[in-house]
């Protein structure tokens, strides 16, 4: 085929490992050739042959106003004229944390970085370092960046690859990281009666969207935070994904609403706070954020952290999200898409299985939602590959593996969302 993709997937792949600067954008779970984007608008992509797709992937999940919103291209415009980098203070800085501390009261104080990555590791750091301690729990299918300790069963582009943990990741740098079952309460009392006083934290993903779209159970989270509070150990919520997508204060929110007093130790940030440009967050009260360099032990740098252009793209996101009634009307139509779907698949006696929150999410060919990684991998995953490809053809841009969570834009509009369920429509026929 003489397409341009092709062309430029072939020559990518003559200078970049595998034509692609991160794993999953090279379509190995679901076969064919990656599209090469050229640009976007609104609720759409065009790949080099100039066809257009309705995107639900969102730059995997930062774009929630959409592509080339007028306001944040401004306000990015307006930054980069001003100067593209300091490496000092600025005022813009201040109003992104004090954006991120309005809508979520257990942050008293945050940190800004350039990706989930590092906004992950360095939670981490600061938890061993606030506790003394060096042992950490993390969940199956939880992603939370490629740090090494973070780096077991780590779901996601690991799991499309069919690697548990990745090579050149020595033992002893995993060897504090326990790896439980996600959901499994069982697991989680018997770790924490044996390893409960080394433990400097948990790290958990509140709905776990690099397993497609799983939700903690509230009673496992009920009863996490419980067992972090009684060891001492803390509890890092990793909301790169959940964090200003599922709800204005995230994740946390949701559960604090059914769980009363719940607030995590630590809270990461990342995706939807840069709009789009590399920029990520952590944030604590603001004795375990003292700390941090230069008040306290722990150390922690950037020579891009807090870049004017990228913290003025994410304050101008952070803006335009918290208008009343945004996430009224992103939940609302991304349950529509949710609905529609399922029925479209019941229709036609295929089994479906969906789930959404905010503008996240999930679903799987199977009767059931997953409640943890084994789960999800049990699911029809050809039957995935097929839909996948069926609805490229349509015109509808799906992550490419069935590990990833979906989502929705305010720029979707309802004839969006119609033909996509049309198109599912035909794609569930054949
Ligand atoms: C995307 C993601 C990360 C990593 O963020 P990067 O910016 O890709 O480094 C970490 N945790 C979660 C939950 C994520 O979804």
């Amino acid at each position: 085929m003489a397409d341009r993709n092709q062309a430029l997937f072939e020559r990518a792949q003559r200078v970049i490992p595998g034509g692609v600067n991160s794993p999953v954008r090279a379509f190995r779970a679901v076969g064919g050739t990656p599209r090469f984007i050229a640009r976007a608008q609104g609720a759409y992509l065009w790949d080099a042959e100039d066809r257009r797709y309705i995107d639900y992937v969102g730059s995997w999940g930062p774009m929630i106003l959409g592509h080339g919103h007028p306001a944040v291209l401004e306000a990015v415009q307006r930054a980069a004229s001003r100067g593209l980098s300091f490496g000092a203070p600025t005022e813009a800085e201040i109003e992104l944390a004090e954006a991120i501390i309005a809508n979520v009261p257990s942050v008293e104080q945050v940190r800004l970085v350039s990706s989930g990555t590092e906004a992950a590791m360095s939670a981490i750091r600061l938890a061993r370092g606030a506790t003394g301690r060096a042992k950490l729990i993390k969940f199956e299918g939880c992603y939370h960046g490629h740090a090494d300790a973070l780096l077991v069963k780590a779901g996601s582009g690991l799991a499309t690859f069919g690697h548990p943990t990745s090579a050149g990741v020595p033992g002893e740098v995993v060897q504090h990281t326990i790896v439980l079952e996600y959901n499994n309460l069982a697991q989680l009392e018997a770790a924490f009666a044996q390893h409960g006083r080394e433990l400097a934290c948990v790290i958990i993903e509140p709905i776990a969207g690099n397993m497609n779209f799983v939700r903690a159970q509230v009673p496992f989270m009920r009863r996490l935070r419980e067992l972090c509070t009684q060891y001492g150990a803390l509890l890092v919520l990793d909301e790169v994904m959940t964090g200003f997508r599922v709800a204005l204060g995230g994740a946390q929110s949701l559960y604090a609403r059914a769980i009363p007093g719940f607030r995590p130790d630590i809270s990461v940030f990342g995706k939807v706070i840069g709009g789009g440009m590399p920029l990520a967050a952590f944030g604590a009260a603001r004795d375990v954020m003292q700390q941090l360099a230069p008040l306290g032990p722990v150390y922690q740098a950037g020579t891009l952290s807090g870049n004017p252009v990228a913290t003025a793209c994410g304050l101008a996101t952070l803006r335009e999200i918290a208008r009343p009634g945004f996430f009224d009307a992103l939940s609302a139509k991304t349950r529509r898409l949710v609905d529609a779907l399922s029925a479209a698949a019941r229709e036609r006696g295929v089994a479906f299985s969906a789930d959404c929150e905010g503008g996240m999410f999930g679903f799987f060919f199977a009767e059931h939602l997953p409640q943890h990684y084994g789960a999800v991998m049990a699911s029809d995953k050809e039957r995935f590959n097929r839909f996948f490809h069926a609805m490229l053809a349509r015109g509808v841009y799906l992550a490419p593996a069935l590990y990833e969570a979906g989502f929705v834009s305010a720029a979707h509009s309802d004839e969006d969302i119609a033909a996509t369920v049309a198109a599912a429509g035909e794609a569930f026929g054949a």
